[in-house]
């Protein structure tokens, strides 16, 4: 009988298929039992309305039947099965679903005739029925339509061909007979033969089918007549449902196990370190839908990096529609997985379209939520386990406050952690704000490189001594976070480096603007000596047992300024300096005295107490030649 060949460009991809070195081959027993289950499903709706099909939900199921005798492996249905039109329609063709999106979405240039496919593209999209060519040298498919008289046989050994003819077949369903592949070197084909291998690929790829996957399973038992003392066994096959047809998450909470849902993530997501915690969510309203969320312990290798890609399984009623739907996580909860499936969205929904879906983006509003108010409740009830996974993605958090405009900041300021002048512990905003002294205006902060650096600032003394509390700002992105949330619960945020604390009462501010006239002469000094490097030269009100400080005008900060040249370094960003003297410090009178009787030298002095102040503030020193030479020159 002649062979009737493929389409051309079904061919080619077929030949690709077969050749491809594909490390997943493991997928085809998915793509194939996919399909019995889609057959099953069409003709089980039809027996819903039609009393004439004769069989009820609890007959339908999909039946696997190993012979590795002769390297056959079976997946049979009792489905709607097909005619002899729909078999040449449905496998002389790749250009179905899956398949077509397949072929739509490789770029010409990827597919070269004899070549492997590039590893994600295959397990990206379904690839359908051809897939099982990646294990098969030879496909049978059987099969039946429901309401037809005749059967008919499909067979192909690949590329170059097919042929249908007429057969026998009993009962309604198709039966797609592969013949495994002897071994080669590149793949041990005989384990899709063996038992253990396919319950675990069913359990892994196909465990939440909705009908059952049944298959032969040999047990051991003891024969029963077999006496206590010497106990004989013997071997017995029976038959048995391999997937558990309902997901973990269509489960009630109260039937779920820590060990249940841990075990769930594990598998799922390849990490073996049990999440910090795992969100169970039962959501029913305008749309209903059930989540099963996990915040990780550790964040992964990549997380960081560019190749990490956020986002839930999505799932419609157990039948999965998107591997990693992004649009369901934000980008500041980018380290949650998990799944989510709703019934209420349609299965044949494309990426597009979903990005638009009302019904979505409700779902990823009330996610969003429910991690919110997790995390919350990790603060609040083991603030040691918080601060663990502060450690691993709080920077995410702080980069949400300032990203997108701040359009997240009123979500995500409580769930900040700093450290801070109070103790060893970190502290939320909303503890900073309670321990404040009652005639405390601002929330004081400290930027620095790390906390060590931070504590020397000679202008948090002012501060400290009052009792006030200063939030030590230690990462980069801590700054813009202060920026973007202005105030918290109607506290501004204010920084130690700022020249203008506000601390001073209206004597004291009296006191100063004398002794600052009086000073007039010396603070002019040593601004001529400076020049540009310095906006002003004045008395400080910050001051205590240090001599100098450099603090920042109102534009720019330090902290700011250093971000933004490595960041832009073209950009030229420089926070105005602002020279603050100790008119209490014994050096302040030296330098005095020393500018009516030695000039000359009153300068290199004014000049070292600069750079000082520059290294105290943590900024490196501008002009490191000058400053080297005025230190020998002192010694
Ligand atoms: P897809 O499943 O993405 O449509 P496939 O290449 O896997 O693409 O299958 C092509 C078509 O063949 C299916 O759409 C279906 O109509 C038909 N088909 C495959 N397997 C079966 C089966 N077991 N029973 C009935 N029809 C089937």
């Amino acid at each position: 009988m002649a062979k009737k060949k493929f389409k051309a460009e079904s061919k080619r991809l077929l030949d690709l298929m077969i050749n491809s070195i594909y490390t997943h081959r493991e997928i085809f027993l998915r793509e194939i039992i996919s399909n019995a289950s889609d057959a099953v499903d069409k003709l089980c709706y039809r027996a819903l309305t039609d009393q004439s099909v004769g069989m009820g939900r609890s007959d339908f199921a999909v039946t696997i039947t190993r012979d590795p005798e002769n390297r056959l492996l079976t997946v049979s249905d009792n489905g709607v099965g097909m005619t002899e039109a729909e078999l040449e329609e449905n496998l002389g063709v790749i250009a179905k679903s899956g398949s077509l999106d397949f072929k739509k979405n490789i770029p010409e240039s990827d597919v070269k005739e004899g070549e492997a496919l590039p590893v994600d593209i295959i397990g990206q999209f379904g690839v359908g029925f051809y897939s099982a060519f990646m294990v098969s040298d030879k496909v049978t498919v059987v099969t039946k339509a429901y309401g037809a008289q005749k059967a008919y046989k499909w067979e192909s050994e690949g590329a170059d061909g097919y042929t249908v003819t007429e057969c026998e077949k009993e009962t309604v369903g198709t039966d797609v007979v592969m013949h495994i592949k002897p071994d080669a070197e590149e793949e041990d084909y005989s384990r899709f033969l063996d038992e253990y291998t396919i319950v675990n690929l069913v359990k892994k790829y196909s465990d939440y089918i909705r009908y059952p996957i049944k298959m032969d399973r040999e047990r051991s038992v003891r024969k029963e007549e077999s006496p206590d003392d010497k106990p004989e066994y013997e071997k017995i096959t029976e038959i048995e449902t391999l997937n558990s047809m309902v997901p973990i998450w269509q489960r009630s909470k109260s039937e779920l196990t820590e060990e249940d849902l841990n075990g769930f993530y594990r598998d799922k997501f390849d990490d073996f370190e049990p999440p910090v915690r795992a969100i169970h969510v039962d959501a029913e309203g305008a749309v209903s839908y059930r989540a099963l969320l996990y915040i990780p312990a550790k964040a992964s290798y990549d997380y960081y990096t560019k190749e990490y890609k956020k986002g839930l399984q999505l799932y419609s009623s157990g039948v999965l529609i998107m591997e990693r739907c992004e649009d369901l996580v934000p980008e500041h909860f980018r380290f949650v997985r998990g799944v989510a499936d709703s019934p209420d969205l349609s299965l044949n929904i494309s990426r597009e379209m979903l990005q638009h879906d009302r019904q979505l983006r409700v779902i990823a509003s009330n996610i969003e939520r429910k991690i919110r108010n997790e995390l919350l409740k990790l603060q609040k009830d083991d603030r040691e386990g918080y601060e663990k996974f502060f450690a691993q993605f709080g920077a995410q958090l702080k980069y949400g406050v300032p990203g997108d405009y701040g359009a997240n900041k009123d979500t995500l300021k409580d769930l900040l952690i700093f450290s801070s002048s109070d103790s060893d512990k970190m502290t939320t905003l909303a503890e900073y704000r309670a321990r404040m002294k009652e005639d405390q205006k601002d929330i004081y902060y400290a930027t620095g490189d790390s906390v060590a650096l931070i504590k020397a600032l000679p202008q948090a003394e002012r501060l400290l001594e009052k009792g006030y509390e200063i939030l030590y700002f230690t990462h980069e992105v801590d700054e813009f976070v202060a920026n973007t949330l202005r105030e918290y619960d109607e506290k501004p945020f204010k920084s130690v480096n700022r020249d203008e604390l506000g601390l001073d009462s209206e004597e004291e501010k009296e006191a100063a603007k004398k002794q600052e006239e009086e000073s007039r002469p010396l603070l002019d000094f040593v601004k001529e000596t400076l020049g540009e490097r310095v906006r002003e030269v004045k008395i400080s009100r910050k001051l205590r047992s240090r001599p100098v400080c450099l603090s920042a005008g109102e534009a720019l900060s330090f902290e700011m300024e250093k971000y933004l040249s490595a960041v832009q370094p073209d950009m030229g960003a420089k926070a105005d300096r602002i020279l603050e003297l100790n008119a209490e410090h014994p050096v302040f009178e030296k330098l005095g005295k020393l500018r009516e009787s030695d000039p000359e030298k009153a300068g290199r002095y004014a000049k070292i107490l600069y750079h000082q102040a520059e290294l105290m503030a943590g900024l490196a020193v501008e002009e490191p030649g000058e400053y080297s030479e005025l230190i020998f020159s002192l010694m």
